[in-house]
């Protein structure tokens, strides 16, 4: 599955925010350390346009496709020298695909800061400080070992230490490398080998009180950091979020409506969640199932079909395919066929975001 793990300092709110994405009940506690296994909770992507398919076919289910949540423990000033709960959280956060920086903007006095204080500005630059001293560590590590086979001639490794000894400054000065100038080809193969935090792709949930959307300089200065990086800031009431995951449906339409809001803000998260992860949607939709699948941008039509099985993808023939608009628009796959809108596309063809899809293969 693809992974999102969620870091930040403790006390912000992420145990809060991993409560109500997955319900699970761990205990949230005012408590820096409370968190100390990773946990993982499997969170389905909310999509209005599945229910939108759903009404026309009249399936007897409707599967939403899934993203994965890790909350990530203990990650403190000094993290990538040992201190809080040590290393241990690095190893957490490599194995994941993207990072949710949980950043704390509300002010009370009954929930302890770790530093006293809240200064978003502060704790970011703790966190970005940590993963990039622990990418330092592990570029230098690398990098000994590399440089022997360097010296025998091994080609990879020329190539890899050049690329090594390009990023050490900025990892030197602590910064994360995802604000570096490096081409594609040089992201893919140093995350391939290396697992860097900093390259991962990141984005800021802005925790705050329930006054706190509007007119919030705190959030402002997360917004700012934000920006300055091209990174995506959502802003959440983790604690509301936690109360609104424990309504049954119809309370929780009711108190959404009487907060003005027409859906949870974790569906928020989730979305940016999945949209960091460079996921996107396909569809099936028959008389059993209307049925979210997730595949990365640029999948090819096989891929998409091996995500169903493997089988699909080996004895792909083609794919007949209806944009997710038009199936809307011709009331179905009826419709769309007779308008001339069902399309069949073969081996080369890239999914689209929405494509409703139909494999034909070979068994
Ligand atoms: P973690 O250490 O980052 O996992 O933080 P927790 O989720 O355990 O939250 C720490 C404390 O802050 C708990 O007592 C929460 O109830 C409280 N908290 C979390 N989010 C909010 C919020 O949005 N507003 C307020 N006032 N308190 C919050």
């Amino acid at each position: 599955g693809f992974k999102c793990g969620i870091v930040g300092l403790p006390n912000v709110g992420k145990s809060t925010l991993f409560n109500a994405l997955t319900k699970a009940g761990i205990d949230a506690e005012n408590f820096p350390f409370c968190t100390i296994e990773p946990n993982t909770g499997v969170v389905p992507v909310p999509d209005p346009r599945q229910d939108a398919l759903a009404a026309i076919v009249k399936p007897e289910r409707v599967v939403p496709t899934t993203m994965e949540f890790v909350d990530i423990a203990g990650l403190v000033a000094g993290a990538s020298k040992g201190e809080g709960l040590g290393n241990q959280f690095l190893a957490n956060i490599r194995e994941t695909d993207a990072i949710a920086h949980v950043v704390r903007c509300f002010d009370n006095d009954n929930v302890i800061h770790v530093a006293n204080k809240v200064d978003p500005v502060a704790d970011i630059e703790v966190i970005n400080t940590e993963l990039a001293l622990a990418d330092l560590d592990s570029v230098e590590k690398q990098l000994l070992k590399l440089q022997k086979k360097a010296k025998g001639q091994d080609k990879e490794a020329i190539v890899q230490v050049e690329v090594l000894q390009r990023i050490l400054p900025h990892l030197n000065e602590a910064k994360p490398l995802r604000s570096m100038a490096l081409s594609e080809d040089e992201k893919r193969m140093l995350d391939t080998h290396f697992h860097l935090m900093t390259l991962k792709p990141t984005m800021y949930i802005a925790n705050v009180d329930e006054d706190g959307f509007f007119n919030n300089p705190l959030l402002d200065q997360v917004t700012r950091i934000a920006e300055a990086e091209g990174a995506q800031v959502v802003a959440i009431c983790n604690k509301l979020e936690s109360e609104i995951a424990e309504l049954e449906d119809e309370e929780r339409d009711e108190f959404l409506a009487d907060l003005g809001m027409d859906e949870p803000g974790l569906n928020k998260v989730i979305r940016a969640g999945y949209e960091l992860l460079g996921l996107h949607t396909y569809f099936t939709a028959g008389v059993k199932e209307v049925r979210a699948w997730t595949v990365r941008i640029g999948a090819t039509a096989p891929q998409a079909a091996g995500v169903i099985h493997t089988d699909f993808e080996k004895g792909f023939i083609r794919a007949e395919t209806i944009a997710y608009n038009d199936f809307i628009q011709y009331k179905g796959e009826q419709g769309a066929k007779e308008a001339g809108k069902m399309r069949l596309e073969g081996k080369e063809y890239v999914v689209k975001d929405g494509d409703v899809m139909h494999f034909r293969f070979n068994v």
